[in-house]
């Protein structure tokens, strides 16, 4: 299983204003964040955290996607937590991905099966106050549960929950807003507020 639809769906979670200045800056040439973004967006993590390249290890897909299991996407992880050791793992989503929006076309080959249930879900979900939520609340909202259920998956998958454990790694979810050319952190209200 991808990751859990049903916790996803009914997941709570604050949206607070990304500081860039939220992981520091270390002013040296060596990666100490990993950084999952969708290829279509035109978010620049350098900009979005204020860091230099060097400072950044970066893997990219169409939405961002890390629990389908592609090999690419297991070998970016693996580099990056096991041999880079980076502190920090950014999933970072974009309102308005083209991905969140349509179904999956035949070409993606089942590639955002996992987005195309949640759309259908969150739709289910939020029709229950059809008055209260216009449709940009809920792409908003789409893009938002799947960016922490993504974030949530890499956290349970065995290399990066030893890493956490043991050295502290940190798993963050952000979405990228173009409008406002601006990002939002998202923290998962569980037990107190823990972040995912
Ligand atoms: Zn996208």
């Amino acid at each position: 299983m991808p990751f859990d639809f049903d916790a996803a769906i009914h997941k709570q979670y604050d949206i607070v204003p990304l500081d860039p200045s939220f992981i520091p800056s270390k002013e040296v040439a060596k990666p100490h964040i990993l950084w999952v973004g969708c290829s279509d967006s035109l978010t620049l993590e350098t900009f979005t955290l204020a860091i230099s390249q060097e400072e950044v290890f970066v893997h990219r897909n169409l939405g961002n996607i890390l629990s389908n299991g592609d090999l690419s996407s297991e070998s970016a992880v693996a580099w990056a937590v096991e041999l880079l050791k980076v502190e920090h793992i950014v999933v970072c989503g974009h309102y308005g991905c083209a991905l969140t929006k349509s179904d999956d076309p035949k070409a993606l080959y089942g590639w955002s099966k996992d987005i195309t249930r949640l759309h259908k879900m969150n739709d289910e979900f939020l029709g229950k106050f059809k008055d209260k939520y216009d449709e940009r609340y809920r792409e908003h909202r789409l893009e938002e549960i799947y960016t922490l259920a993504e974030a949530g998956w890499l956290r349970r998958q065995p290399i990066v929950k030893k890493a956490i454990q043991e050295r502290g790694l940190q798993i963050h979810a952000f979405v990228y807003d173009r409008e406002t050319n601006s990002a939002v952190r998202l923290v998962e209200i569980d037990d107190g507020k823990r972040e995912i």
